[in-house]
């Protein structure tokens, strides 16, 4: 028997065409015609169980192929695609839970996840908790009305990894959902659904994507979360463009290479923060000395282009502003993941719920790009410079 590919091979031959043009055509739709009444009749009665051709917005070739592929980077049963990463987590939260439900949510989700629970979970009677981003005293926080737990593997800014075996056992006890937003990993990195999890979410606006010119979301859930989300998508109206479909799977071909170069970069920057005094700490779970490195180890396949830097404790918020506005290699914005290097600063003390026990300087996030190391460390250089007086003892 021949032996099965190896996942990059995968990737690379996922969502396409099996003869004729190597990519999937775009196809900009709306309608679907049929040859005949009783044809439409039967495509309705079986469209819930099988993905057929039927109007625009449940999918077309476009994004029929983009969805084979992240079912098979994710190793799940069916996937759906949202118009941004936001949209896909509320989707999800509105999908699997009702009024007089309870979620846990990690306290390192993604920040704009908290003001859709604070707004809409709230109105719609739902309760939600946060707990500790490594899941440490989760056990306790469970109710008997507790009806999904969702983590964020690595967590944001902060990169915390739980358990994630663990938590899946603990929502099987329970018989609750176990969502994850796998971001962070873009699905190659780290695969949730194959270590228990039901539901995996993607921004692929970030590293699948991974050219700062698309919008996109999706889930990939296994076979036992797949009809709740199908629907819900559906009722909320949620659908994808073609063209940007299109541009998410064309990212996909060159994932693992873009990552790995994104990781190797990052480490190399990494390294030699950590040989400077301004520097207190480096996050992020590759390193050694980070906190979730043996569970990065135990369950991640490498690392991405994130570095969350923590100052050390001299510096004050207005050091670190200056020191961002004098980077010239370094972006002020927004999201990460794709060609080019970017920077924020960031502050925990609005971004939490829970009190923060490793105690931590100014931070700034960095996303490491695909320009030279070599030139981004000596961007940093030239800005930590300007930021220590020079008559600092060393
Ligand atoms: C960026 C991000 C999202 C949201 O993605 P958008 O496409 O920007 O809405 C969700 N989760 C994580 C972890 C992210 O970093």
């Amino acid at each position: 028997m021949d032996k099965p590919f190896r996942p990059a091979t995968r990737l690379l031959r996922a969502g396409r065409p099996h003869r004729g043009w190597v990519n999937t055509p775009v196809t900009r739709a709306s309608t679907y015609v049929f040859d005949s009444v009783q044809a439409w009749r039967d495509t309705r009665a079986r469209r819930e169980e099988e993905r057929l051709p039927s109007y625009g917005a449940r999918g077309t070739d476009s994004t029929h192929a983009l969805e084979d592929a992240l079912v098979e980077l994710e190793a799940g049963h069916r996937a759906k695609l949202y118009p941004t990463g936001q949209a896909a987590i509320a989707t999800v939260l509105l999908a699997y839970l009702r009024a007089g439900d309870h979620v846990l949510l990690t306290d390192a989700v993604y920040e704009p996840v908290r003001r859709f629970c604070a707004e809409h979970l709230s109105r719609l009677g739902i309760e939600y908790t946060y707990y500790r981003p490594d899941a440490t005293g989760i056990a306790a926080l469970i109710r008997p009305n507790t009806r999904m737990i969702y983590a964020e593997s690595p967590g944001s800014l902060t990169y915390e990894m739980p358990d994630l075996p663990g938590l899946a056992e603990r929502a099987r006890r329970h018989d609750c959902w176990l969502a994850v937003d796998n971001t962070w990993a873009s699905g190659l990195l780290y695969k949730p659904l194959t270590l228990g999890a039901d539901i995996s979410i993607l921004a692929a606006t970030k590293y699948l994507g991974g050219h700062a010119d698309v919008m996109m979301g999706a889930v990939v859930t296994n076979a036992r979360a797949w009809r709740a989300l199908e629907r819900a998508t559906i009722d909320l109206g949620q659908t994808v463009g073609a063209d940007d479909a299109f541009l998410v799977l064309r990212g996909m071909r060159s994932l693992p290479l873009r990552m790995a170069q994104h990781a190797r970069s990052a480490l190399r920057v990494a390294d030699w923060l950590l040989g400077r005094q301004e520097v207190a700490r480096v996050l992020c779970p590759a390193l050694p000395g980070d906190p979730s490195h043996a569970i990065w180890k135990r369950d991640c396949s490498g690392a991405n282009g994130l570095l969350t830097v923590e100052f050390s404790g001299e510096f004050g918020e207005a050091d670190v502003e200056r020191l961002i506005d004098s980077l010239r290699l370094f972006g002020i914005g927004a999201s990460w993941g794709g060609f080019e290097s970017l920077v924020i600063p960031v502050r925990l003390d609005t971004s939490r719920s829970l009190p923060d026990t490793g105690r931590r300087g100014v931070m700034a996030r960095l996303h490491i790009g695909l320009e030279d190391p070599e030139d981004l460390i000596a961007d940093l250089e030239h800005a930590l410079s300007a930021l220590s007086p020079v008559s600092r003892p060393l």
